[in-house]
């Protein structure tokens, strides 16, 4: 146990599905429908949908005054101005999300978004009202090279550094390792929650009631088969899932495994 989890009220699971750019309108309707249908989900466990911009509309108004939350995948780092083909932190909010991914290793590879810009668009996120979720991860060769905790340490550091520490109580962190993320070869619970438990220590060092109530959730190939030993680690907060997150019945199960 590290000392920031002494003395804290049990931190709620949370299950994010994240579509990346996959999708359509009938199945949010249909993945909507099967969550909002099935009573069983875990009173512990809070579900997250992160379908792409032109769905979120729908999306608020399926879910309605419903207990799943929704946000979305990315956001401008400027508040508003000409800048052709974004999105703002306050659109996201008036149409109906609180939550929004900051770092993604798919934002920070394909579209170079740096410690900096992303330690921006986190800035951004909150003040609009949004939980940003800070996704950080190695990459397959900073894993061989053991460099997961250097790599962690410094994609934190930067937002801490830009956002204040006291911003990570209305945070939320992913570890997503990226050797992990599509691949179908997921960290092992163990792996895992040894790194979850350094970033949970990391802002421990920092601010330790702020570090006992953060959730860090786990992203990479999370399947039904492997999401519930995943989640009952110590330091394991829920999931955020891709590829599994695009069919009912597989996200329906994993959001039961919290
Ligand atoms: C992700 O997109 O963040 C992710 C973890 O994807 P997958 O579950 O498909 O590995």
């Amino acid at each position: 146990m590290t000392n920031a989890q002494q003395d804290q009220a049990p931190r709620r699971q949370l299950v994010a599905g994240n579509w990346k750019m996959h999708g359509n309108a009938a199945l949010l309707r249909n993945i909507i429908s099967n969550l909002l249908d099935k009573e069983d989900l875990p009173e512990q466990v809070d579900v997250l949908l992160l379908p792409p911009f032109p769905y979120l509309s729908l999306a608020a108004e399926l879910i309605g005054d419903q207990r799943l939350l929704l946000g979305a995948q990315n956001l401008s780092e400027h508040e508003q101005g000409a800048y052709t083909g974004e999105v703002s932190a306050d659109m996201l909010s008036e149409t109906g999300c609180g939550y929004v991914l900051v770092g993604h290793s798919e934002r920070r590879e394909l579209y170079a978004e740096s410690d900096a810009l992303v330690a921006e668009k986190f800035v951004i996120a909150q003040r609009a009202g949004l939980r940003p979720i800070l996704c950080m991860g190695e990459t397959a060769e900073q894993h061989e090279r053991e460099l997961t905790e250097v790599i962690i340490a410094r994609q934190l550091q930067a937002v801490i550094d830009r956002a204040g520490i006291g911003a990570f109580a209305t945070a939320v962190l992913a570890y997503e390792p990226v050797w992990a993320i599509g691949t179908g070869k997921s960290a092992s619970p163990e792996q895992a929650q040894q790194v979850h438990a350094f970033i949970r220590q990391t802002i421990a060092d920092v601010d330790a009631r702020i570090a006992g109530q953060i959730q860090i959730l786990y992203g990479g190939s999370v399947k039904p088969d492997n999401a519930a030993d995943l989640f009952v680690q110590t330091d394991i907060d829920g999931g955020l899932i891709g590829g599994a997150a695009l069919h009912a019945d597989q996200f329906m199960e994993i959001c039961n495994a919290g």
